[in-house]
C-alpha cells in the first residue's frame, strides 16, 4: 500500500489539527477524568467510519476502524491528560486552567491520533485489517493505559463477517523536546524505565535539641540511610542494567531546638529490568533497616507499585524506525543508545501485545536542544509542524504493520 503520499495528506491536515491542539491546550484535564477533553475528541471524529466504545471506568476512548479487506488488528495510542502545575509559556494558546497544562505534549498526541484517524479512514476500502485508536486518559501516574486494558480494550472479538482479526501490533509516539522536531527514534528491548515510589519513616525519640543524648534523633539515621542508598545503588547493581534512586523529599522537625520523633524520606526508584527493579528493593529495605538498627531507631518501609519498565519487541522496534525512515527519511531517524529512565504506562499495553513506544522529536531546528526547555518544565514548547510528522508515522505503521502480517 503506498505511504510516500502519507506525509503530504496529513500536512493537508495540519490547519484543523493544529485548532484541537491548541483548544486541548487551552483546557487541560488531569487525571483519569477528562470530560472536555473526551468530547472535543469526539466532536473531531465525527463523521468518521468509527466504531466508538467509550470506557466507563474513565474517560478513555477506544475507536475501531474496519477496513474493507481481511486482517489483523494494529493499535494506535495517544494519551491526553495534562500535569498539575502553572504554565508560564506566553503562548497565545496558554492554559485558562489554573495549576493545569499540557506540559508533556499529550495535547499533540491526542491531535495527532484524530489526523491519523483521518487518514487511514479515507482508506478503509484498502485496509487489510482493523486499526483500533487507543485514547487513553491518566499518563501522568494515574494508570490509564491499565484502567482501559481492565474495561476490555484488548477484547475486540471477530469482524462483522465473523473473521478473526487478533491484535497483533501496538505503537505508541510521544514528542519530546529532546530531539529536533520531525525526528524519530526508538530502540529494540527497554526503552523507559519502571517507576517505584518508596516512603521511609524513621522514627526515634524527640527531646530537647541541647541534650541529644536524652532523645534519639531521626534527622541523622534519615541523611545517614539516603547516603548509604546512594552507596547500595553503585556498590550492588551491575552498572550495565542500571537503576537510579533519588531521594526528592526529607521531611522533619519544626524549629531549631527541639528534637522531632520522625522524619519522613521519599524517593523514586527507575530500573530498565524487572530483575534491578527487585534488587533495588531488597536494597533499599535492607539498608534502611540496617542503619537504622545501628542507631536503635525504627523504620517504616513502604513501596508504592508504579509503571513497570517500557520494553519495545525488538523485532517492531526495528520495524518502526524502517517505516520512519521510509516516510521521513533516513537521516531523521535515529536509534537510541539507551532507555531513557522515564516512565509510561504504554508499558502495560507493551506487555501484552508486541510493538514499539518511539519518541518524535519537537524542538524547532533553530533552537539549541541543550537548552530547550524539556517536557514537564513550565516553559516547554513544541513545534506544531512536528504533528505532520507524527500523523505520517502513525498512519504508515498502522498500514505497514498491517500488509506485512
Ligand atoms: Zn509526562
Ligand atoms: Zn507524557
Amino acid at each position: 500500500m503506498e505511504i510516500s503520499t502519507l506525509r503530504e495528506e496529513a500536512r493537508d491536515l495540519l490547519d484543523e489539527t493544529v485548532a484541537l491542539r491548541r483548544t486541548l491546550h487551552q483546557w487541560p484535564e488531569l487525571g483519569n477524568d477528562l470530560p472536555a477533553t473526551r468530547e472535543n475528541v469526539l466532536s473531531a471524529l465525527d463523521g468518521l467510519p468509527l466504531d466508538i466504545t467509550l470506557h466507563e471506568t474513565t474517560s478513555g476512548i477506544a475507536a475501531v476502524l474496519d477496513g474493507g479487506k481481511p486482517g489483523p488488528t494494529v493499535l494506535l495510542r495517544g494519551d491526553m491528560d495534562a500535569l498539575p502545575m502553572p504554565e508560564d509559556t506566553g503562548l497565545e494558546f496558554q492554559s485558562k486552567v489554573d495549576g493545569a497544562m499540557h506540559a508533556c505534549g499529550h495535547d499533540a498526541h491526542t491531535a495527532m491520533l484524530v489526523g491519523a484517524a483521518k487518514l487511514l479512514s479515507a482508506r478503509q476500502a484498502d485496509l487489510p485489517g482493523r486499526v483500533l485508536f487507543m485514547f487513553q486518559p491518566g499518563e501522568e501516574g494515574y494508570g490509564g493505559a491499565e484502567f482501559m486494558l481492565n474495561e476490555g480494550l484488548l477484547d475486540l472479538g471477530a469482524r462483522a463477517d465473523g473473521s478473526e482479526s487478533p491484535i497483533t501490533g501496538a505503537y505508541a509516539l510521544h514528542i519530546t523536546a529532546n530531539l529536533p522536531s520531525g525526528w524519530i527514534a526508538s530502540k529494540g528491548g527497554a526503552a523507559m524505565a519502571s517507576a517505584d515510589r518508596v516512603i521511609i519513616t524513621v522514627t526515634g525519640r524527640g527531646g530537647h535539641a541541647s541534650q541529644p543524648h536524652a532523645a534519639l534523633d531521626p534527622i541523622p539515621i534519615a541523611c545517614e540511610i539516603v547516603q548509604a542508598l546512594q552507596m547500595m545503588v553503585t556498590r550492588t547493581i551491575d552498572v550495565f542494567d542500571p537503576t537510579v534512586v533519588t531521594v526528592g523529599r526529607i521531611t522533619a522537625g519544626t524549629t531549631n531546638n527541639v528534637i522531632p520523633e520522625t522524619a519522613e524520606i521519599e524517593g523514586t526508584i527507575r530500573a530498565v529490568s524487572e530483575r534491578t527493579r527487585a534488587k533495588v528493593r531488597d536494597g533499599i529495605r535492607r539498608v534502611a533497616e540496617g542503619v537504622a538498627a545501628a542507631h536503635d531507631a525504627q523504620v517504616d518501609i513502604a513501596f508504592r507499585d508504579g509503571y513497570p519498565v517500557t520494553v519495545n519487541n525488538p523485532g517492531s522496534a526495528q520495524f518502526s524506525m524502517d517505516v520512519a525512515r521510509e516516510v521521513l527519511g533516513a537521516k531523521s531517524v535515529v536509534e537510541m543508545p539507551n532507555p531513557t529512565m522515564g516512565a509510561e504506562d504504554f508499558s502495560y499495553v507493551l506487555n501484552r501485545i508486541p510493538g514499539s513506544m518511539m519518541f518524535l522529536g519537537g524542538t524547532p531546528h533553530d533552537r539549541d536542544l541543550s537548552k530547550a526547555a524539556p517536557n514537564h518544565s513550565n516553559r516547554v514548547y513544541f513545534d506544531e509542524n512536528a504533528m505532520v510528522d507524527g500523523m505520517a508515522v502513525y498512519s504508515a505503521m498502522a498500514l505497514r504493520h498491517l500488509t506485512k502480517s
